[in-house]
């Protein structure tokens, strides 16, 4: 059977806020797609839910933070990105509800995003291999904090200091998603996008996978979307549209 045919995704935009649960969650395949437009000259934030102070075994939590904090602004850095919020949400045991929908909702206002961007947040990355419970836990609350935000009589209490409701986020894109619907072209920005994987160099040392290679292993994949979109290379996304009748 012919893999299904992927769309391009709009890039008549100008904002876009990343919001993944952890340090890394971006660099596996939605990196080089956010070094692309980054070069268009597009403005990106990234928005880290936990700092994946549990990720490293051998590490304790408080030294891992500040380990993966700063291999996640290094990496930022090297596909354009500037600035990366940290909410310090609890690594592991995220649970989806209103305090964390308050939370990256407050995010999304400071923001003012046209595009948010998430990770796969499915049961599934498609077959078996099961989702992580943070991922879920932060694709669903972002979907409903994208609509919060815009809202004034939610979250009232954010709305000092100038901070106005933002409604105009037009969708959500979840990278990586085995439901997804379109893609980008990365065939150009394909290697930041591995230096941007690279950069967490302790979490991947900490994988302990021998001979696991950053290429080899975004490579596969970019090429596999690249097929479905006609282009060398790709990331693709599930797209979400947030206003009515699109
Ligand atoms: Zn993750």
């Amino acid at each position: 059977m012919e893999p299904e045919k992927l769309e391009a995704v709009p890039e008549d935009w100008q904002r876009a806020l990343c919001v993944v649960a952890h340090p890394d969650d971006l660099e596996f395949g939605a990196a080089a797609a956010v070094a692309r437009w980054t070069g268009q000259g597009k403005d990106v934030v990234y928005c880290m839910v936990t700092s994946g102070e549990a990720g490293i075994d051998a590490l304790p939590p408080d030294e891992c933070r500040r380990v993966r904090e700063a291999e996640q602004v290094e990496s930022a850095r090297i596909v354009g990105v500037s600035q990366v919020d940290f909410l310090g949400q609890p690594d592991g045991i995220l649970e989806y509800g209103v305090p964390l929908r308050r939370a990256i909702a407050g995010v999304v206002r400071r923001h003012r995003p046209e595009i948010v961007i998430t990770g796969n947040f499915r049961d599934t990355w498609g077959g078996l291999n099961l989702n992580q419970a943070d991922h879920i836990a932060t694709g669903r609350a972002v979907l409903d904090a994208v609509r919060d935000a815009g809202n004034r009589w939610v979250f009232p209490e954010q709305l000092t200091d100038g901070l106005e409701p933002w409604g105009g986020v037009r969708a959500v894109w979840a990278a990586g998603s085995p439901q997804a619907t379109h893609a980008v072209d990365t065939t150009e920005t394909f290697d930041a996008g591995v230096a941007s994987l690279e950069a967490h160099r302790a979490y991947i040392d900490g994988l302990g996978w021998e001979n696991w290679d950053p290429r080899e292993f975004l490579e596969g994949f970019a090429r596999q979307t690249g097929q479905r979109l006609g282009t060398p290379f790709a990331a693709a996304f599930e797209v979400f549209p947030m206003g009515w009748g699109e």
